[in-house]
């Protein structure tokens, strides 16, 4: 894994990585937190997790965890289903594109690598839906190699450790803090390091209110001895000025259920269920033509919704004449819309509307 040099905010010397290292280890043995997969020697069982656990809550992820193993218990299983069997199983876990990646990985280790994850982090990188952090995460802790698994929660504990000025995700800032992560992992427990960085950050190096007091690295802090630890990592400009997506969703709801309509096998939420939307210009005027129903009804919700690159705007408008989308091709009516596979946006439209129609 080549990382270019970075001459400022390192640790201070070699020693003082050994020392650190050992206090997260310590740690990280008396209290790191007991997950599923904690221990698990399985390369598909660690993978799994990794993948749910990007932009998904740990609390989360524990309860889909056995369920998804319980349904494709090895890679071959994964590579035979079809993919919406894959997306049903991913239900409540939320960003759908994982699960199509997933899929695609298991087919591609089945095809090309007989059924065997890859070991290292440079064939790892080569696989759908594994980026730095899952391949760092994977070659770690099941294959032992020496690399680091930057995760929000690594980023900031080492941000603080070396005082790095750099704002959080910029180039600069990856660099240099993959350059003392590197130094951190060149132990014998590579995969444990990771992990100790990661719960540090869970449970005592948090975003607001760092709890300082009781961390096992604090004597060699540089945040903590600035006396503002929460100034690290800087935050990134371009999370102030996301560009705003406006989208319109159609409400249609019958005795039976709410209609949902499928996204296209391709693109943004590819695959995943959603109420009807629009978005642009006359989104609501061509949204109701579309669908052939009048959306002048009630305004049931307004929602703000955060993407990576995109601050979306969505409206829910109540659609008059539900059944007309009935033999259309893409819809289906779901008698409890929160247990479809839908994108996170959709989860919390619809629990949004639902939670206003029971307020009374
Ligand atoms: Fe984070 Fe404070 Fe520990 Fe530094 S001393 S790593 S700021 S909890």
């Amino acid at each position: 894994m080549h990382i270019a040099s970075s001459s400022s905010g390192r640790f201070p010397s070699a020693s003082s990585v050994s020392r650190i290292r050992n206090a997260l280890l310590r740690h990280y043995d008396r209290h790191r937190r007991d997950l599923p997969w904690r221990g698990e020697s399985d390369p598909y069982r660690i993978w799994i997790s990794e993948i749910m656990l990007q932009q998904t809550r740990v609390v989360t992820v524990v309860d889909r965890y056995h369920d998804f193993i319980r349904s494709f218990p090895d890679v071959h299983a994964l590579a035979r289903a079809p993919v919406a069997r894959v997306y049903e199983a991913w239900a409540g876990l939320g960003y759908y594109g994982r699960a199509r990646n997933l899929h695609a990985a298991a087919r591609a280790i089945v095809r090309a690598h007989r059924g065997w994850l890859p070991t290292t982090y440079a064939e790892l990188t080569t696989l759908p839906g594994i980026g730095p952090y899952t391949a760092g995460a994977v070659a770690s802790i099941a294959f032992g190699e020496a690399v680091p698994a930057l995760d929000g929660n690594a980023i900031r504990v080492l941000s603080r450790l070396v005082a790095s000025a750099d704002a959080s995700g910029s180039a600069a800032a990856v660099r240099q803090l993959s350059a003392s992560a590197i130094a951190l992992v060149r132990g014998t427990r590579p995969g444990d390091l990771n992990q100790s960085l990661m719960d540090l950050g869970a449970s005592i190096c948090t975003p607001r209110q760092p709890k300082c007091g009781v961390c096992p690295v604090r004597r060699w802090c540089a945040g903590f001895a600035s006396g503002q630890p929460t100034r690290f990592p800087a935050a990134c400009p371009s999370r102030r000025t996301k560009p705003i997506l406006a989208v319109v969703f159609a409400w249609l709801e019958d005795s039976h259920g709410v209609w949902l309509e499928r996204r296209p096998s391709e693109g943004l939420w590819a695959g995943q269920w959603q109420l009807p939307g629009a978005e642009g210009p006359r989104a609501r005027a061509r949204l109701a033509e579309r669908l052939d129903v009048s959306l002048e009804a009630r305004r049931l919700a307004r929602i703000e919704h955060e993407l990576t690159h995109r601050q979306v705007r969505a409206t829910v408008f109540e659609a008059t004449s539900p059944w007309r989308v009935r033999s259309r091709n893409g819809f289906r009516r779901f008698e409890r819309p929160l247990s479809a596979p839908v994108s996170a946006l959709a989860r919390r439209t619809i629990q949004t509307v639902l939670a206003a129609r029971s307020d009374p």
